[in-house]
């Protein structure tokens, strides 16, 4: 069998060397032939310097270098469109992804599994963070169809079928987590002990953390559009029940003060209703609007991979 590794690098130069040869020590143990495809995603370090050296030394070291940054989603996209293993596997060049790992998640691929996943625990995250990934955890898996599991990221192993099923997704915005859980497949999971990254930095700030929150939210159905509707019924319901609460009491004891507390709190709860869920509809239409452009996910730059199926430049486009 052949194995596929794509590894999205954005200014990873301090990882990429220590990536590969701890890659390439756990596969000498085990009998597979492999390919390492780097998704360099306009890095502006010497990321592509180091993988192109790779690649001239060993000719398992592919790579697709993007002409600017396009995010991670878009970087594994290309990884595993230029794929052309048996299975393939996902995982960051920040060694936060234990390559040890790689031995079971090809045992599960043997045992039958579609989607082999890693799952981190939370050893050594700050306690805020965590507690508010589980709390998030269990709000999207109220609000949305696919399940998500806390503590699993995009490290795990694909089989084929799984990956062309991934491909055959072609919406521009990509939230690979819930595609992951779309496609289906049969899963197994399997633990690890949480890795802190050593070298460069992590690109997730706390308010890139909070779009992807709301992000997976917004992707995977309509709940939320849903959800106005019957927030709107309510008010208008509670709105109607006060009307007629105050007209009786109008007629039956005259007009008191008028109530400036009452016609200032609903304008300012109404009005920020509205704007709430104006602002989710505009996420709606701002999709649609990306959507119809039709732009392809990224741009290649350079490559060293050229031969792809036709069925695949179909995909690319
Ligand atoms: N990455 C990428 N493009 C980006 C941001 C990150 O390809 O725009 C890569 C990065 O090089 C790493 C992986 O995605 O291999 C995970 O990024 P990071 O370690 O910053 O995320 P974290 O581990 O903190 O979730
Ligand atoms: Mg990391």
């Amino acid at each position: 069998m052949k194995l596929s590794i794509v590894v999205p690098c954005f200014n990873e130069e301090q990882n990429i060397e220590d990536f590969y040869d701890e890659i390439v020590s756990v596969l000498l143990h085990l009998d597979v032939d492999f390919q390492l495809i780097f998704s360099d995603d306009g890095s502006s370090d010497l990321t592509l310097r180091k993988i192109k050296s790779l690649s001239e030394q060993d000719q398992r070291v592919q790579y697709i270098s993007f002409s600017r940054n396009f995010g991670k989603e878009s970087a594994m996209l290309a990884g595993l469109t230029y794929s052309d293993g048996d299975a393939v596997i996902i995982m960051d060049a920040d060694l936060q992804h234990p390559p040890q790992l790689i031995k079971e998640l090809l045992r599960g691929y043997n045992e039958g599994y579609g989607q082999v996943i890693a799952k981190r625990n939370r050893t050594g995250e700050s306690v805020p963070r965590s507690l508010l990934s589980s709390l998030y955890y269990k709000m999207m898996n109220n609000a949305v169809d696919v399940t998500f599991h806390d503590g699993v990221g995009d490290f795990r192993l694909l089989s084929r079928p799984a990956v062309n099923a991934l491909l055959s997704l072609s919406e521009y915005n990509r939230f690979s987590k819930g595609l992951f859980s779309w496609i289906g497949f049969d899963e197994k999971i399997v633990e690890y002990e949480n890795v802190l990254r050593t070298n460069g930095e992590s690109k997730w700030s706390f308010s890139k953390l909070l779009n992807y929150g709301i992000d997976g939210i917004i992707s995977f159905n309509n709940k939320p559009l849903r959800l106005s509707i019957y927030l709107g019924l309510s008010i208008t319901l509670i709105g109607l029940v006060y009307i007629i609460y105050s007209l009786v009491s109008i007629l039956i004891n005259g007009i008191e003060e008028p109530g400036y507390f009452t016609i200032i709190s609903a304008i300012l709860l109404f009005g920020g209703i509205q704007l709430i869920f104006m602002g989710v509809m505009g996420e709606y239409i701002g999709r649609i609007y990306y959507e119809t452009k039709r732009r392809p996910h990224f741009i290649v730059q350079d490559t060293n991979i050229h031969h792809l199926s036709p069925e695949k430049e179909k995909v690319k486009q």
